[in-house]
């Protein structure tokens, strides 16, 4: 048996903009543009009211597209039309197919070589139930030991509680346990916060384009790629 000196027992990983691909703005409102279409809402009106709903979604207040729909119609005054909801929750479901699919080059290699090194492997994501849905079918699920997704338990980043299951569930302390995340949902303060060491990923010199919500404003150190975690891993 070799004798360690490892600094960490536990590493997790945030999902979007860390191991996959954040939501391109562009992207998002050409779907949420057919959406109001296919709703008869005009898509400024649309992506205003869909958009206030980021929280709810995250926290699992819908339990599936269409009744993320159904309380916009209800908000906006609207009847309630079942054939026009179905349509654009159709729309919706066919882009959130590809998000799992858009790792980053090195996600895999990097979840791959953590894991033989030893590390316990944990997830925490602020998502809607979509992403847990898929989540079996994804390329990266197999990595890891513990999965927490916001719309499942109803509890969001940045806090404490979410951070302490996942410490729970990987029988890990705080203090040994590095957390990576591109600084959504002030996840960095949040793991900062219960005393796990946070690692910023931005591979993007800027995050014009991309869809992120509630930016930690994080001086820490900073990291690229996925693959650069293991520098700090060793
Ligand atoms: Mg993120």
């Amino acid at each position: 048996m070799t004798t360690t000196h490892k600094r960490f027992d536990a590493v997790i990983f945030d999902l979007f903009g860390t191991l996959i691909e954040n939501f391109r703005i562009d992207e998002l409102n050409s779907v949420l543009r057919e959406m109001a279409l296919a709703l008869t809402i005009p898509p400024v009106v649309f992506r205003k009211q869909w958009t206030a709903s980021f929280h709810a979604r995250c926290l699992g207040e819908f339990s599936n597209i269409e009744a993320n729909l159904e309380m916009i119609s209800r908000e906006l005054g609207r009847p309630i039309d079942p054939v026009a909801i179905s349509e654009a929750a159709r729309i919706r479901a066919a882009y959130s197919k590809t998000f799992l699919e858009r790792l980053f080059p090195d996600s895999i290699s990097t979840l791959s070589e953590i894991k033989a090194r030893g590390y316990k492997l944990g997830l925490i994501s602020d998502c809607s139930t979509e992403v847990p849905s898929l989540w079996a079918k994804s390329q990266i699920a197999e990595f890891f030991d513990v999965v927490i997704f916001s719309s499942v338990i109803k509890i969001k980043k940045p806090d404490r509680r979410i951070y302490e299951l996942a410490l729970k569930q990987l029988g890990t302390s705080s203090e040994r346990t590095l957390y990576i995340g591109d600084g959504g949902s002030h996840e960095l303060s949040g793991a900062a916060a219960v005393g796990m060491t946070p690692l910023l990923i931005q591979n993007r010199a800027s995050r014009d384009g991309e869809y992120v919500v509630d930016v930690d404003s994080w001086v820490g150190p900073r990291i690229r790629s996925p693959i650069e975690t293991l520098e700090y891993l060793k």
